[in-house]
């Protein structure tokens, strides 16, 4: 599902370096070697040689590029971000093959998703009061996650609403305020790690997913919050002694997607880019 910097990505870096090695596709890379060393011999076809090593090379490239493509599908997603657009809108991103997708209003929510396919992944992703947990999980049984987890009170409040309604656990990201503007919600980078671990020690109905931020007020993310949150990861996962991979980073909206995935993201919100800009009704 990501886009093709994250497969380029995937090629410099982060495939297992054994992996690779075992599952390398033998043929074309090996009729490329020995073109090659027919032609290093001096075996008379010189000028044929080099052509079928060139024809093996750029096989063995495209299969490569297909490899790592769907290494990075599996590394990262896309949540296309649909708040205040209609359900025939959504419906024809779905259409397309998304399955994905992300909303900031209780109420909102509540009533788009029963006009829409079950097997949606509902991202909840705005800022989320106490007393509005019940009716959330409650209206949107395919909500796969909630995103702005960012004080132990909603935390505990998500944790028993799950038992209550015997729901399967419901995977959070802990919401980290990077940029320090005061109007953005997420709990300070010095209390990430606590909050992680009350989420994953203290609630047994919660999944400790990762971490999410939102960047600067224009929403283009600078790097520095970015590199922020992968820091907020490296002591969280230090804390409770979990991999990194086990640790998702939700961060890249419009217009820094691509940036985040660069810097790390495995979750990207993606609104105004895919469905136009949002038009909230005036306000009198
Ligand atoms: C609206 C919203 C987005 C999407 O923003 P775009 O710039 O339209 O891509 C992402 N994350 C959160 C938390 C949002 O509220």
């Amino acid at each position: 599902m990501w886009v093709h910097t994250r497969a380029h990505m995937s090629v410099k870096g982060s495939l297992h370096p054994k992996r690779r090695r075992r599952t390398i596709h033998r043929t074309p890379a090996a009729a490329a070697e020995t073109a090659a060393t027919a032609e290093e011999e001096g075996e008379g076809s010189g000028a044929m040689a080099s052509v079928a090593a060139a024809e093996g090379a750029a096989a063995a490239l495209r299969s490569v590029l297909s490899r790592a493509q769907q290494a990075a599908a599996r590394s990262g997603r896309v949540v296309a971000v649909s708040k205040t657009k209609p359900v025939g809108v959504i419906r024809g991103v779905y259409d397309a093959g998304h399955r994905c997708f992300g909303e900031n209003y209780v109420q909102e929510l509540i009533d788009k998703a029963p006009q829409l396919p079950e097997d949606i992944e509902w991202h909840f992703i705005g800022n989320l009061q106490s007393n509005k947990a019940r009716a959330l999980l409650a209206g949107v049984p395919n909500l796969d996650m909630v995103e702005s987890v960012d004080d132990q009170k909603i935390a505990n409040r998500l944790d028993r609403v799950v038992a209550d309604l015997g729901r399967k656990p419901l995977k959070v990201l802990v919401q980290v305020n990077t940029s320090g503007e005061e109007s953005k919600f997420g709990v300070d980078p010095s209390g990430c790690v606590e909050l992680a671990k009350h989420v994953k020690l203290g609630c047994p109905n919660l999944v400790f997913s990762g971490l999410m931020t939102i960047g600067m007020l224009d929403y283009s993310s600078t790097p520095e919050n970015f590199r922020a949150l992968a820091n907020c990861r490296k002591e969280v996962c230090k804390e409770l002694g979990i991999p990194e991979e086990q640790c998702e980073l939700s961060m890249g909206m419009s217009a820094d997607f691509e940036q985040a995935i660069e810097m790390g993201s495995t979750n990207v919100r993606v609104g105004s880019t895919i469905f136009g800009a949002r038009e909230y009704p005036k306000k009198n």
